[in-house]
C-alpha cells in the first residue's frame, strides 16, 4: 500500500466528488491520506474529513506562510485531533506586482510559533519551504521537531542538511518533469523519502493540465524507482514505512 502524505482533499476542487476521489485512490493502492490545512477554515475541514474517514484520512492543522499577513491565531488550531502540524514554513516567492515589505518577518514569526506548537504537543511538522532555505534551517534549528520538508525544491546541500536533522523529504508529481529534481533524486536515501501529490496541484506526467489526485501516487513512486534503479515495490514498502514512522499511523485501523 501507498500513503499520500500531502493532499488537499478539503479544497473546493473536490467538492463535487470527494468520496469518489478517495475511492479511486484506494483502488490504485493508495490507502491512507494526510490532509494538511492552510488556513483557519481548511484546518477545521481536515478534522471533519478525518472524522468521516477514520483510519483512512488523517488531519494536519496549520497555517501556510501565505496566511502570515492575516496574523492567524495559532492557539485556535484544533491540534488535539490532528496527527501533525502543517502545513507551515516559509515561501519567499515573489509574484508579479506583489509587495515584499514585511512579508518575510511575518512568515518567520508564524513558522516559529507553529514549530513550538508541534514541540509542545509532541506532533511532527509538515514544512513548506520555497526560495527561503537561508532562513529555514536557522529557524528550524531553534526548535527542531521531527518532520518533513514537503514538496522539496532544494539541492543536494539541503538534502545533507535535512539528513543531519533526521528530516524527511516529500517528493511530488513534479519529479516526472522537473530536470532539477531528477538530478538530485538518485542522491536522496530512500529512508528519507515520503510520497505526496500536493493534489490538486503538481499533476504528474501524463496527466499534466488536469486536476491532480492521490490515485497518481504510483506514478511518483515509479519515477523515483526509475531514477534510483530499484523496483517500485521497494519504493512503496520503504516510503510507507517512513510515513508510518513519522506520523505513527501503524497502530491505527487501515
Ligand atoms: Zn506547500
Ligand atoms: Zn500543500
Amino acid at each position: 500500500m501507498f500513503i499520500d502524505t500531502h493532499c488537499h482533499l478539503t479544497f473546493p476542487e473536490y467538492d463535487a466528488d470527494r468520496a469518489t476521489v478517495i475511492g479511486n485512490a484506494k483502488k490504485a493502492g493508495v490507502k491512507q491520506f494526510i490532509c494538511p490545512g492552510v488556513d483557519p477554515f481548511s484546518s477545521q475541514k481536515v478534522i471533519e474529513l478525518a472524522q468521516k474517514h477514520p483510519g483512512v484520512v488523517f488531519a494536519a492543522v496549520g497555517y501556510h506562510p501565505y496566511e502570515a499577513q492575516h496574523n492567524p491565531p495559532v492557539g485556535d488550531l484544533p491540534i488535539h485531533q490532528a496527527v501533525a502540524v502543517g502545513e507551515i514554513g516559509l515561501d519567499y516567492h515573489q509574484y508579479k506586482g506583489e509587495a515584499a515589505a514585511g512579508k518575510k518577518q511575518a512568515q518567520k514569526i508564524l513558522f516559529e510559533e507553529q514549530l513550538r506548537l508541534g514541540r509542545k504537543h509532541n506532533k511532527p511538522v509538515i514544512m513548506h519551504c520555497r526560495e527561503a532555505f537561508e532562513d529555514f534551517f536557522p529557524i528550524y534549528d531553534t526548535i527542531s521537531v521531527p518532520g518533513v520538508i514537503h514538496c522539496f525544491s532544494g539541492g543536494l546541500q539541503e538534502i545533507r542538511m535535512a539528513k543531519d536533522r533526521n528530516l524527511y523529504i516529500g517528493l511530488d508529481g513534479n519529479c516526472t518533469y522537473s530536470k532539477q529534481l531528477q538530478t538530485i533524486i538518485p542522491g536522496i536515501p530512500l529512508s528519507m523519502i515520503l510520497l505526496e501529490t500536493d493534489a490538486p496541484y503538481l499533476t504528474p506526467i501524463p496527466h499534466r493540465g488536469t486536476r491532480n489526485e492521490p490515485k497518481y501516487i504510483p506514478l511518483v513512486a515509479a519515477e523515483i524507482a526509475r531514477l534510483q534503479g530499484i523496483p517500485i515495490s521497494a519504493v512503496e514498502e520503504q516510503t510507507t514505512k517512513n510515513a508510518q514512522s513519522l506520523f505513527t499511523l501503524l497502530s491505527r485501523k487501515q
